[in-house]
């Protein structure tokens, strides 16, 4: 078998619909102007994020094979990547061969790669080589990765935003009432609130805790958005609320700072979503950073990458729980050892209603098939591949140059 070409399509961010516009605390929160308080100023994200939100590489074969991969939460480069750099190392070649491709990409890119853009095209790349290697041997992609370590995979409802109190109990309990064990919120403010956001962060936790009783866990995202010194403050005053994590206090380079927030955390802390290959989770582990590890299959370097991680983490004894949990995250997680749960964001029905009465759309609108889990697990996939299935209708609507 051989590759023929590689296409990259660049999907706008309107395909998340007003998903972007929740208000919470995000690195950019440090200036007004990208601060979206009581979802006063909705466009805030969108300010610095996109357009383009995702971009979705397909790897042909002569085999009439066709290989799918996501690079998202990005930019567009991704494609330009794909397009000028890793198609003229790619196409031609065996797509069975994923170690040596993934080796020469990387080696390739790595004068102007090593992180972000570069990484994020061969983690989509590499993720469509999985998918004609399920494909062509008519197996989920985790037959292929060692075969199923679960008959299932535990999913947390990872989609509590720092909305009205009384509507965001109300999700929580139909988490709750929906079997999930665990459930995720972000909080809505960093250190430019002052005390009194540390009020409101503490009171969204609170709300959430109250809302789930005490047999849940309870995980919140401060995405980047505060400091060492406020999150060690910050932390301290939610003891009480007996939390599964705290994820991504300080900035992703701030290894240091990980570290002396973790050490002085009453909670675990995670990061690592926005790190990128072996490497720079090595310097996660070997620094004592984080509690738990959360790769994203979009940026660590594809599902090849993502299991090197998991079995470094495991040396370290540090589950990994990756980010986003998107179909090619599935199978890693299906078949791994050191991975035991998925996050999964399910439309709140708030949410949902509101868009219908809109006619807008919502995340994931471009997949026919996202993950969907019953009571709480999601069912291993089944279809050969990585079970990413995309509806062409929306890909064309969404498409930007
Ligand atoms: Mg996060």
């Amino acid at each position: 078998m051989e590759i023929t070409d590689i296409n990259a399509t660049k999907i706008s961010n309107e395909s998340w619909g007003e998903f972007i516009e929740f208000p919470l605390v995000t690195i950019m929160s440090k200036y007004e102007e990208y601060r979206n308080v009581d979802g006063e100023n909705p466009q805030a994200r969108r300010k610095w994020m996109g357009p383009v939100g995702d971009v979705v590489v397909e790897v042909e074969t002569d085999a009439g094979i066709t290989g799918v991969g996501v690079g998202n939460w990005g930019t567009g480069a991704i494609a330009t990547v794909v397009e000028e750099t890793l198609s003229k190392i790619v196409v031609g070649e065996d797509p069975t061969q994923r170690e040596k491709l993934w080796e020469q990409l990387y080696r390739a890119t790595l004068p102007f790669g090593r992180k972000g853009v570069a990484v994020m095209a061969i983690s989509a790349v590499d993720q469509a080589l999985w998918d004609i290697a399920g494909k062509e041997a008519g197996k989920p992609v985790y037959e292929l990765l060692g075969g199923p370590t679960k008959d299932e995979i535990p999913a947390y409802a990872s989609n509590l935003h720092p909305v009205d109190m009384e509507t965001l109990e109300r999700e929580a309990q139909e988490y709750a009432e929906a079997g999930f064990d665990a459930v995720k919120l972000r909080f809505p403010h960093g250190p430019e609130a002052g005390r009194s956001g540390m009020k409101e962060n503490e009171k969204v936790v609170e709300t959430v805790r109250d809302a789930v009783g005490d047999e849940l866990e309870i995980a919140a995202d401060a995405y980047m958005g505060w400091s060492v010194r406020y999150a060690k403050k910050m932390l301290d005053r939610l003891e009480p609320y007996d939390m599964a994590w705290v994820e991504e206090p300080v900035i992703a380079d701030d290894i240091d700072g990980y570290a002396e927030v973790r050490e002085a955390a009453p909670m675990p802390i995670s990061g690592g979503e926005h790190e990128f290959t072996r490497w720079g989770h090595e310097d996660l582990l070997e620094a004592e950073a984080v509690d738990i590890l959360q790769p994203d299959v979009g940026r660590v370097g594809g599902i090849t990458e993502m299991m090197k991680v998991a079995d470094m983490a495991e040396v370290h004894d540090v589950p990994v729980i990756p980010h986003a949990g998107t179909n090619p995250t599935l199978h890693a997680i299906a078949a791994h050892t050191n991975m035991p749960m998925a996050e999964y964001f399910p439309t709140p029905e708030w949410f949902q209603e509101q868009q219908e009465e809109k006619e807008s759309t919502y995340a994931d609108v471009i997949f026919e098939n996202p993950p969907s889990p019953e009571g709480g697990s999601i069912p291993l996939p089944e279809e050969p591949g990585i079970s990413t299935q995309l509806n062409r209708e929306a890909l064309e609507h969404f498409a930007v140059e």
